[in-house]
């Protein structure tokens, strides 16, 4: 019996939670789940949108399941209170990845035949750097009708990151490891990220590292399917990149994630709440879904994960059983269905 925490989230993510719980389950997983709320959720059931409770469930996990958390806009951020201090964060997400120490985001985006028109053969994986970047959410008002922010990039988040996609390429069989970056304009920040990736990439051998400009490398992505193996991203472009190859692949509800620590792991799909289609019945639970194959890996269920992704590529072959985001009239619980049974017939 594997226990794991389960953040069911805002918006849709009550809906593609389910789905996914029922999928894992059904696929022979064994797994007591333990409710950690977060998000709007948090703050309706114990009074916060991060609770210290549900930061101290994960941690002692180690593994959790997490659906989208809204994230208000222009609100100044979020303030948790844990082990004893209190520290602001610029978005509940951006605090729950910091607090837990999580410090990449993996994002596999792949096409499949049916749903991805010429991006079919798109096969990448992005390596976000999570804990810097202007996502430190330090951000100054110079007056009032000007406001700055700070960008920080550090040699050992860069390091990590890189060593970390090095490693996963080459335990994945992948041999091609790209660096985005805008170093042409933003010379120390970039240009030092730019510098660790290389140096960092040249103590392997077997791989083949490249570098391209963010501009250049969004353009590549929506010409060439094939363009990227493995790229390695500052914070925000990774964020970006991730959903513009989401909607290449066919829909952002395609695209899963994971968010890796030392000691703790936390599986989420590239998407937010979408909260203008939450409630109606008609969320893909895919990208949630495939997140929850990477979190049966994490733990050991290879077959489970096996047998959930080949339910996903089955159902992708069938239009009309899928959701109207991929051009399907399916419901979320009949989509969820159709999957349970064909992981219970593999
Ligand atoms: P979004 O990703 O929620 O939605 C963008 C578009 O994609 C919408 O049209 C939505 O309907 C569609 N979409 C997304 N996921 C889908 C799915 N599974 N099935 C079908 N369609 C799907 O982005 P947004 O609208 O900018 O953000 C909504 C909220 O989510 C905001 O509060 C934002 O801060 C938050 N958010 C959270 C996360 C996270 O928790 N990791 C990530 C991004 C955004």
């Amino acid at each position: 019996m594997h226990d794991i925490a389960v953040i069911r989230g805002d918006g849709i993510g009550p809906e593609i939670t389910e789905a996914t719980q029922r999928v894992l389950e059904a696929a022979g997983a064994a797994i007591r789940w333990h409710d950690a709320p977060g998000g709007e959720d948090g703050r309706a059931r114990a009074g916060h949108e991060l609770p210290s409770r549900s930061l101290s469930t994960i941690r002692r996990l180690g593994v959790a399941l997490k659906a989208p958390l809204i994230a208000g806009r222009c609100t100044g951020g979020v303030v948790v209170e844990h082990d004893g201090a209190a520290r602001r964060y610029p978005s509940v997400n951006n605090a729950l990845r910091r607090e837990l120490g999580l410090f990449v985001n993996i994002r596999p985006v792949r096409g499949w035949p049916s749903v991805s028109g010429r991006h079919a053969a798109m096969d990448l994986v992005i390596m976000r750097e999570i804990t810097e970047d202007t996502y430190i959410g330090i951000e100054r008002q110079v007056s009032e009708d000007c406001a700055e922010a700070i960008k920080r990039i550090t040699r050992p988040a860069t390091e990590r990151v890189t060593r970390f996609a090095c490693e996963y390429a080459l335990r994945h069989g992948r041999r091609r490891i790209a660096a985005i970056h805008k170093a042409n304009v933003l010379h120390l920040t970039d240009g030092l990220f730019l510098r660790v990736a290389r140096d960092t990439a040249a103590g392997y051998t077997g791989l083949q590292f490249s570098e391209t400009a963010i501009d250049a490398a969004c353009y590549l992505l929506a010409k060439d399917p094939g363009a990227f193996d493995v790229m390695i991203l500052p914070n925000q472009y990774g964020d970006i990149v991730s959903d513009l190859a989401a909607g290449l692949a066919g829909s952002l509800g395609l695209a899963p994630g994971a968010n890796l620590g030392n000691g703790v792991a936390m599986f989420e799909a590239a998407h937010g709440a979408a909260t203008d289609i939450a409630g109606q019945g008609i969320a893909n639970p895919l990208g949630l879904l495939l997140s929850g194959a990477m979190l049966l890996d994490h733990i050991g269920e290879a077959a489970a994960a096996r047998r959930v992704r080949a339910a996903v590529d089955r159902v992708l072959s069938e239009p009309d059983r899928l959701t109207p985001d991929l051009g399907g009239s399916a419901s979320t619980v009949e989509l969820t269905q159709t999957l349970c049974t064909a992981v219970q017939n593999d």
